[in-house]
């Protein structure tokens, strides 16, 4: 193994790295449906989303057609602190399987906040700073963005406002204390501070919160204050776009050795992590320069992709955003509790959606003891203890090289290891003591929320 010609890890050169991030709506014939005005019901204008995001992220957001976007050099030095990225080769896991596969994995978990999520975090700090913003809002659910976004505004002095689903409020301090420790305010949501928290508090008083409610408390909070705008960590078009540096990365570290994936696998939770690391791969594809198998790995509990309906609907639970057409369970679709909080979100991001629309990518689910199954095996061989929402592709790694040790085929297979796993002891605990179950909504569950989506089209 020590005289294989490909390192165990590829390090791209500082000088190496993306200057640019790669839009693919730029490439798509069809492009994903537009943003609607929930008031109006016609497609978003710059001027409307405005009031709520920064108005270069706005830009972004709705830039369909350049396909190069300069990454700021402020960016691209912050960006040095943790990137590139490593992409490793995964010999020893390899080895263990027995597979004739071979694996890559492009890792995004060496830095504090844990996750990919600061790629997006210090870009979206960035335009709100150079805006003259005092600060910004924002939701977070398991904790990785908030984490993210905090350190990213303390880098560039701004206010950070963050608000914390309750249920990981309470069970998370440690996420919230890293927080706190970068300087943010953090709530837990639903919370009286704001018009919308009230109203669900006053209906269910007992409820834990939401990802959708505490983008709603976020957006209150941002659209009622001078100064401030909201940020979002996933499912945006701009938070793809940032996210592409993933992809780029690893396309340029693979290229160095004239490999090629056959399959790329990601975990999908609004879609960001999977969508940047695709994004040159699909770019191949949608001009017709080369072929790859692209699987999104979603959990059975909250499987959006693979059992939602592709349709607009509201992005928070108190229908104030946008609405976006997406692959979507509903925006009043509680997803029962499981340990991969990054992955409960109802909808997809409509790039994501629209590549599954057109037969582009694929999508698959997994139940989380499985799940956990392979995080334990992966964590045993490969040495980084993974977060759960990573596991998911890492599971979906794990079953395409068994299938090539069957087949005798010996496929290169990329994933997405999107971070680390420190603050899921509980629910690493929960696996170790065999007290983990796996929740699968039933039919009745998801139609019923379903019949709730906006009347549109
Ligand atoms: C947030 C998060 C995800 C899921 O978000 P995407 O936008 O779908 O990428 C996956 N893994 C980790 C570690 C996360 O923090």
């Amino acid at each position: 193994m020590a005289n294989e010609k490909i390192p165990y890890k590829i390090y791209l050169d500082e000088n190496e790295m993306p200057k640019q991030w790669y839009n693919v709506r730029a490439d798509m014939k069809k492009k994903p449906a537009p943003l609607l005005n929930p008031a109006t019901g016609k497609p978003c204008t710059a001027e409307d989303l405005s009031h709520v995001f920064c108005e270069e992220l706005v830009k972004q957001e709705l830039d369909e057609t350049t396909p190069y976007i300069d990454i700021p050099d402020e960016i691209q030095d912050f960006y040095k602190m943790f990137r590139p990225s490593p992409l490793i080769r995964a010999y020893f896991l390899e080895k263990k399987l027995g597979t004739p596969a071979k694996i890559y994995y492009k890792f995004e978990g060496n830095n504090t906040s844990g996750s990919h999520k600061l790629n997006s975090a210090i870009a979206q700090a960035y335009y709100a700073k150079k805006q003259g913003l005092k600060g910004v809002t924002t939701e977070t659910g398991a904790g990785q963005w908030g984490t993210a976004l905090s350190m990213a505004c303390s880098y560039f002095d701004l206010d950070c406002n963050v608000y914390m689903v309750k249920v990981s409020y309470e069970q998370k301090p440690f996420r919230r204390e890293v927080m706190r420790t970068y300087g943010a305010n953090v709530t837990p949501s639903p919370s009286n501070t704001t018009e919308v928290g009230r109203k669900i508090l006053a209906e269910f008083p007992d409820t834990n919160g939401s990802l959708g409610c505490a983008i709603s408390e976020a957006v209150e909070a941002a659209t009622s204050k001078e100064g401030y705008r909201y940020v979002l960590g996933s499912v945006l078009n701009q938070v793809l776009l940032h996210q592409t540096v993933i992809g780029l990365e690893a396309k340029a570290a693979l290229d160095k050795y004239n490999v090629k994936p056959d399959i790329i696998i990601g975990c999908a939770g609004g879609g960001s992590n999977l969508g940047g690391l695709i994004a040159p791969f699909v770019g191949e594809k949608l001009r017709g320069e080369a072929d790859y198998r692209i699987i999104a790995v979603e959990p059975a509990s909250c499987p959006s992709l693979t059992r939602g309906t592709y349709a607009y609907d509201y992005c928070d639970t108190g229908k104030i955003c946008p609405l976006q057409k997406m692959y979507t369970l509903g925006s009043g679709f509680m997803p029962s509790p499981n340990h991969a909080g990054g992955l409960r979100y109802h909808g997809m991001s409509s790039i994501l959606s629209e590549l599954y629309d057109q037969g582009l990518i694929e999508a698959t689910s997994v139940e989380q003891t499985a799940v956990f199954e392979a995080a334990e095996q992966f964590a045993r061989v490969e040495g980084i203890l993974p977060a759960p929402e990573s596991s998911h592709a890492i599971r979906a790694a794990i079953n395409e090289a068994l299938k090539c040790k069957e087949t005798g085929e010996e496929k290169t297979i990329l994933f997405g290891l999107t971070g680390t796993g420190y603050f899921d002891m509980y629910a690493y605990g929960a696996f170790n003591d065999g007290k983990m179950s796996d929740y699968i909504p039933t039919d009745e569950e998801i139609a019923k929320s379903i019949a709730n989506l906006p009347k549109i089209g």
